[in-house]
């Protein structure tokens, strides 16, 4: 006669058997069933129906919270799941936002799918106050487009303003020329500062 000594607890018998020396080892049917789901504590089941409560209040957290619920039953506590979950919460908190992996020069961070960059300005505001000239690079999802007076314009697009307003540059120091030579004269003059002559 033989004696399976080396079953699997949860198909032990509970029965004894008188020639099975390890028979006190075995772990009957349902022990070992309990001891694959722990009964769960009062504690466990409170926060349990605080949690099925909440994914009625919150549907957008029911993911979550039902796999915190599965972690509670898999415990059969609470406590150490819930300090899981809140070190985990702490640790994101406390973690530096990924930086944006599409550009290096895009401020946003974590999950985004526009990208801005931070935008320049000229040195000085007016004097109201207001940023003269901000500059900034941005991507709406259609390519990197220059945020330049106002408008998105392509690279293209952007060096042609560029180029007017340097233009535009070289006639106010036109203006400032005229001004310092105390030039008295009509409005010719200033177009023949704005010629740059
Ligand atoms: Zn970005």
């Amino acid at each position: 006669m033989t004696h399976a000594t080396t079953s699997l607890p949860v198909h032990a018998s509970t029965e004894l058997d008188i020639f099975d020396a390890d028979q006190r080892t075995r772990v009957p049917a349902a022990a070992g069933l309990a001891a694959l789901t722990p009964a769960l504590t009062p504690r466990a089941v409170r926060v349990l129906g605080q949690i099925e409560q909440a994914q009625q209040d919150y549907p957008e957290m029911a993911n979550f919270l039902g796999l915190v619920a599965q972690g509670i039953r898999d415990a059969g506590d609470s406590a150490a799941i819930l300090d899981e979950v809140l070190q985990l919460m702490q640790e994101q908190r406390t973690a530096p936002p990924a930086p944006c992996p599409a550009y290096s020069w895009c401020a946003e961070t974590g999950d985004h799918d526009e990208h801005f960059s931070l935008y320049i300005t000229a040195p000085t505001p007016d004097a109201y106050g207001r940023d003269v000239v901000p500059v900034g690079l941005i991507d709406w999802g259609k390519g990197v487009k220059v945020g330049l007076l106002d408008l998105d314009l392509t690279p293209a697009e952007a060096r042609a303003k560029l180029a007017e307003l340097r233009a535009h540059l070289d006639h106010v120091e036109g203006l400032i020329a005229l001004a310092e030579q105390g030039a008295t004269g009509p409005a010719a003059d200033i177009e023949h500062a704005r010629a740059g002559q």
